[in-house]
């Protein structure tokens, strides 16, 4: 097996689509290589050499030392220096980089090769003291933290005290002897510390900080990024071994990270920023806060053309954003990385949308750029605009750099474990740091939004943010933040951990107190993109609605009818007429406590009218699209009141005593309300409940006829799992739909069918679909009946089912994302035997899942006809019902060119 490529002087082993050997940075040198952009030379060490070395403790594979010597040899060739030499020396840098962007969660040592030689013939070679003995002290700290772990704080408690002595304020401020005391120091430390001299021999650091890198895999920060990434599936990192090129030898030198376009709007600008006369990292760390781009083109402008030139090639080259690295040494420009790039949800819209106009991608692949994540964060909120500007002008607390937009309001804490121990509590919460480290991500994860004193747009914080689609303000230099004190002082205000404050990321705000958020419009590009979702998916789109109010939501976020009306849902609250919701309730519950057929009957005709203009209302919004109305569902004790107080209450308001509802509550009682008498159970028990419910859904769509809506209504009843039960049921329910009918003289088309949310329904489907036009399938009654789960309970152990480090059973919740091994099979069973009875028959989802993407692909797949899911998911449906489509266009190509290939 290959485990080292090599790239340089215009040639490379590897190649862009190597990711998953050489990890997203060493992939992208490769391929920078190969298009002939200036890379400096190097080579990548693969990822499967990781997994080696991690499962074989820690041991390299074999051949592993001769193809890095070899490799080794073939750097200092190409580049004519060689590593820890006298003259001439060769630097390298060894940086981690795995398939999966992982920012900063890595390790990364500068600098390696140099040594108490080395470092005389760099400021020889250099003609610069200062710089080399910098360069020497960077590189011995990073050894010592990274390879070795001795603890940064006490390196950098010594840096502090040199600069004190030497009266110093700014590391650019030290001279040349300051360096050189300071790398002594170092050493010494390093003696105490390991009873060890630092290590001069330059293969000794290579090897020192190979191992650290693959040790870095497992460091904590980056397990529990990908775990709240949920990166699962990679070998490891690679580690790139790369000459090192230097933008801090001086004013005609630099470093930075920019982008082919905004990340954070997607606007087509080049945007950027550049640190002058600095390393690597300080851009991303985020301590100094650098300049733009523009900027930059005025000062260097013939660099500028080439990063142009640099940004087009990689642009169209990959055919998506690019997040570069450069470096500028003594002007010349070399290009250290690039990636595709991190944005915000609405960049993510407005950049497949304009790249699919511009021809760069086709409208199937813009559709395949989006997550349903991006759509969810499409809707967080922004600072209501009702807010008067002079309160918030009041509440202004200080200015920053609006790194990713959105607004955030929460409680302030100033470290990231705090904030996670608040998060935990219930709180909402802002973090408030001077500067983000990787080490922070648990609490960013948990925050609403995150604010730092120092850094710019590609800050740490910045990037991190934007990932997620959070709020995010950097490089707010007024805040003075007191860690000890947890306080932040600014301009003679004081907040202190717990006070609320909110942030604007649009516009880099912070302000003091819990400003009123809302939520904002949807950008131009949003519509565009959904409408080509429409275009290409096979499969409907319907939404789980029990009200008019949630079905016209719906409709605006495109759904095609509705999948779910929870009838129940209607008999506690009345929505449209709110002062009626008691009178709703009562005629409920005197229906419910009801001692003979007669009283229920009584109870029942209370109930109609309103039903009836629910009905209506719902028809009314969904014209021309069909209205699946389950019939009552949940057990009868939910309605009812069971402490003393509210019964005896009940009892005066309906002028029963209060004896007979307290027995009739107890009568109700079951050990397993979820397997007891509760679906289509109660209509065969109380057949007048269905007569009503039948009625009003008849008589309301007649109304909505005349008044010329277009009704289709589908008549669903729950639970069913035998043929002869939902007989039954049909039957009474056309008896009652002819007689209404008969009534009015007037016609109206209706289906009638069945969830299907228990295993036995799904078994016999076959026979059920003799009576059934149309099937639901339950899936959250399915999920909980296939697997013994209680869905109200289970949430206190399934963590553990899921939890990669705890057990690890499921790889998601099964309530969340469909149980494709178990419960899709009996989906994919009561498809295929449904089918088989009635050909036309009718299928759709209405469980929860309805909104799930990876769910959503499967239904597609099992051939359904539609998906439900709530209002907020009907985008999300839309979206995984496309990328269904163009996911197996996809791989019926892949498969016929495998076929014409053999
Ligand atoms: C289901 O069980 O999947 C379903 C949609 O019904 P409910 O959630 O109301 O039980
Ligand atoms: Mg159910």
């Amino acid at each position: 097996m290959k485990y080292v490529y090599f790239f340089g002087a215009g040639k490379a082993e590897g190649s862009g689509e190597m990711k998953e050997v050489l990890g997203g940075k060493g992939a992208g040198l490769a391929e920078m290589t190969r298009i002939g952009l200036p890379v400096p030379a190097g080579f990548t060490i693969s990822a499967e050499c990781c997994d080696y070395y991690l499962k074989h403790h820690r041991k390299y594979p074999k051949a592993l030392a001769q193809e890095v010597n070899k490799n080794l040899s073939r750097l200092e060739k190409v580049t004519k220096k060689k590593l820890g030499a006298a003259e001439n020396p060769l630097l390298v840098s060894v940086r981690s980089g795995s398939a999966r962007s992982m920012p900063g969660m890595m390790e990364t040592i500068l600098n390696l090769g140099l040594n108490a030689r080395s470092v005389e013939a760099l400021a020889r070679s250099t003609n610069n003291d200062r710089f080399a003995w910098d360069a020497y002290r960077r590189f011995v700290q990073m050894y010592s933290t990274v390879v070795i772990g001795l603890p940064k704080e006490e390196l950098e408690e010594r840096l502090r005290a040199m600069k004190l002595r030497r009266r110093v304020k700014d590391d650019t401020q030290v001279p040349a002897e300051g360096w050189r005391e300071l790398v002594g120091e170092y050493k010494k430390f390093f003696k105490q510390k390991t009873s060890k001299d630092f290590p001069e021999d330059p293969e000794e650091q290579l090897w020192g900080a190979i191992g650290a890198v693959f040790e870095s895999w497992n460091a904590e920060k980056a397990v529990t990024y990908r775990r709240v990434e949920r990166i699962t599936g990679l070998l490891g990192t690679a580690v790139n071994v790369m000459q090192m090129v230097f933008g801090n030898t001086g004013e005609n030198s630099g470093t930075g990270v920019c982008f082919t376009r905004d990340p954070s709007t997607g606007g087509k600008t080049f945007y950027g920023d550049f640190l002058l006369n600095a390393q690597g990292e300080d851009v991303v760390a985020g301590i100094r806060t650098p300049m733009h781009l523009d900027e930059m083109s005025k000062r260097m402008p013939k660099i500028y053309r080439q990063l142009e030139r640099a940004r087009n090639l990689l642009e169209t080259h990959y055919r998506d954003m690019q997040d570069m690295e450069f470096t500028v040494e003594d002007g010349t420009l070399y290009m250290l990385q690039t990636r595709t790039g991190k944005r915000t949800p609405a960049a993510t819209f407005r950049m497949a949308v304009d790249m699919a106009k511009e021809g760069l991608i086709t409208k199937e692949e813009a559709v395949t750029r989006i997550k349903a994540e991006d759509i969810e964060r499409l809707f967080y909120p922004v600072i209501d605009p009702q807010v008067a500007r002079e309160e918030l002008a009041k509440r202004k607390l200080a200015t920053g750099i609006n790194a990713v937009p959105g607004a955030a309001a929460g409680k302030a804490v100033f470290t990231a474990e705090e904030a996670e121990a608040m998060a935990r509590n219930g709180d909402k919460v802002i973090l408030v740091r001077r500067e983000t480290s990787p080490e922070d991500v648990g609490g960013m994860y948990v925050a609403q939004g995150i604010v730092t004193a120092t850094g710019g747009k590609t800050s740490h914080a910045a990037v991190v943010a934007r990932g997620w689609g959070k709020c995010c303000v950097v490089g707010c230099e007024d805040l003075d933040i007191d860690y000890p004190s947890k306080s932040v002082s600014v301009n003679g205000r004081v907040i202190r951990q717990g006070d609320w404050i909110t942030l604007d990321g649009n516009e880099g705000l912070v302000y003091e107190g819990q400003v009123k958020l809302s939520v904002p419009e949807l950008p131009e590009a949003f519509s565009t993109l959904m409408a080509w979702t429409d275009k290409i998916r096979k499969i409907g789109v319907r939404t789980n609605a029990d009200t008019p109010h949630d079905a016209r939501k719906a409709r605006e976020m495109g759904a095609e009818g509705i999948g779910l009306c929870r009838t129940e849902h209607m008999f506690f609250k009345d929505f449209e007429q709110p002062e009626k919701s008691i009178e709703r309730q009562l005629a409920i519950q005197e229906m419910i406590v009801a001692d003979s057929v007669d009283a229920r009957r009584k109870a029942l005709e209370k109930l109609l009218p309103f039903q009836r203009r629910d009905f209506l209302g719902i028809f009314k919004v969904m014209d021309g699209y069909p209205v699946t109305i389950r019939l009552i569902d949940p057990p009868l004790h939910e309605f009812v009141p069971h402490d003393r107080d509210q019964q005896e209450e009940l009892a005066r308001k309906i002028g029963v005593d209060v004896e007979v509802i307290a027995r009739r509550v107890e009568q109700l009682k079951e050990a397993n309300p979820m397997l007891g008498h509760r679906g289509c159970r109660l209509a065969i028990t109380y057949p007048e409940i269905l007569e009503m419910q039948v009625r009003a859904i008849i008589e309301a769509a007649i109304e909505a006829k005349k008044a010329g809506i277009k009704v289709l209504p589908e008549i669903m009843h729950p639970l069913v799992f035998a043929r002869k039960e939902l007989q039954i049921l049909a039957d009474a329910t056309r008896r009652v739909a002819d007689q209404v009918m008969k009534e009015s003289g007037e016609k109206i088309g209706y289906l009638i069918g069945t969830m299907i949310e228990l295993p036995r329904a799904a078994l016999v489907a076959g026979e059920i679909a003799e009576v059934a036009e149309f099937f639901s399938f339950g899936t959250n009654d399915l999920t909980q009946t296939t697997m013994g789960l209680s869905r109200d309970d289970a949430g206190r152990f399934l963590p553990d089912y899921v939890d990669e480090k705890k057990a690890g059973i499921l790889p998601e919740d099964p309530f969340q994302s469909l149980d494709i091994a178990g419960v899709g099979q009996l989906i994919r069973w009561g498809i295929e035997r449904g089918r088989a009875t009635r050909p036309d028959l009718k299928v759709g989802i209405c469980g929860e899942h309805g909104g799930d993407s990876a769910s959503v692909k499967f239904c597609h797949q099992v051939g359904m006809n539609y998906v439900s899911a709530s209002p907020f998911r009907v985008p999300v449906a839309r979206l995984a019902a496309a990328q269904a489509v163009v996911e197996e266009n996809a791989s019926r190509k892949a498969k016929k060119r495998k076929g014409t290939s053999h």
